[in-house]
């Protein structure tokens, strides 16, 4: 035991840790390589062996600033359009970074059926840290609203919370195949929550979105349906994404503090992660952490106040 000392960076490393030894079960966890490789052949054609057909006139800068505007789906059709078509994307720095640094959540749109976002809204939530609904690190990507979480505002709030295509119409008067009702995912078999095995596929609607088109203030009643941190919906649309950045190889999952290992204090509860700024403001408001030998027992130490 004892209060470690040293640079900001030391300090990171030393009171806090990556990731926690125990599964999320959200679609991060499911073998999303077999319900969604992702096609690549490799291959990369000279841009003047084939035609795009009339948009040929357009610039290929012109060209990318629009395709970063269409859904994954529709990046795909255009790829098979001509080999110029397939090495224009393939060659898309936010596809690419995406790629890299987190397949996973691509693997997780293309494997759900997402439509509702493009790349560009996709790469701009992945690029940025904050929780949509708290402001910390969203540690999480919430594929119906295309924003990112933390595990306590997706497992907690009423917002977040997918409804199915009966609630739709119970709940904000939607008919099936209204045309509205875009914002949806086909979710992805799998173990969700600690006790649900989910073997069929459903489709799963953003309440948000829904509320916002029905200009209204009503939500799913969550004590009659909602089980929250044990509800298998609330974990069948979200997926662990770290923040991207193209100036490293690797990118950013956040840390956990060892110091909140048994916290359950809104905001700084075990579960809580932080970029590295975020950490040093948590460890000034908190105090240093105790280490303790297993780190699981670890502490924050009292802050002393000086008097003047
Ligand atoms: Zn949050
Ligand atoms: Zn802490």
């Amino acid at each position: 035991m004892g209060i470690v000392h040293g640079t900001d960076l030391e300090r990171v490393s030393s009171w806090a840790r990556p990731k926690l030894q125990i599964r999320d079960n959200t679609i991060g966890d499911v073998n999303l390589a077999r319900y969604c490789p992702l096609k690549d052949s490799g291959l990369d054609f000279q841009l003047e062996s084939s035609s795009l057909g009339d948009l040929d006139f357009l610039p290929a800068e012109i060209i990318c600033r629009i395709l970063v505007r269409l859904d994954f789906f529709s990046l795909d059709t255009f790829r098979r359009v001509s080999k110029q078509g397939h090495t224009i994307v393939s060659r898309l720095p936010e596809l690419n970074l995406i790629k890299r640094q987190c397949p996973d959540v691509l693997r997780a749109v293309i494997g759900t059926s997402a439509r509702h976002f493009d790349l560009f809204a996709l790469h701009k939530t992945l690029c940025s840290s904050r929780c949509t609904t708290c402001q910390s690190f969203g540690g999480y990507f919430h594929l119906l609203g295309c924003v990112r979480v933390c595990y306590d505002c997706f497992t907690e709030l009423d917002i977040h919370l997918p409804v199915h295509e009966l609630e739709a119409a119970w709940v904000f008067g939607f008919r099936p195949g209204d045309v509205e009702m875009t914002t949806y995912i086909n979710t992805i078999p799998g173990f969700y929550t600690t006790a649900r095995t989910c073997q069929k596929r459903r489709l799963l609607w953003d309440q948000a979105t829904l509320s916002r088109l029905r200009k209204s203030d009503t939500l799913l009643n969550p004590r009659n349906r909602d089980r929250l941190w044990a509800e298998p919906r609330r974990f069948m649309v979200v997926i662990p994404a770290p923040l991207l950045d193209p100036t490293t190889v690797e990118p950013h999952w956040g840390v956990h503090c060892l110091g909140c290992s048994y916290s359950h204090k809104p905001g700084a509860t075990f579960r809580t992660q932080y970029t590295p700024q975020g950490f040093l403001k948590h460890i000034s408001d908190f105090g240093p952490v105790l280490v303790e030998d297993p780190v699981d027992r670890s502490r924050h130490a009292p802050i002393v106040e000086v008097e003047a």
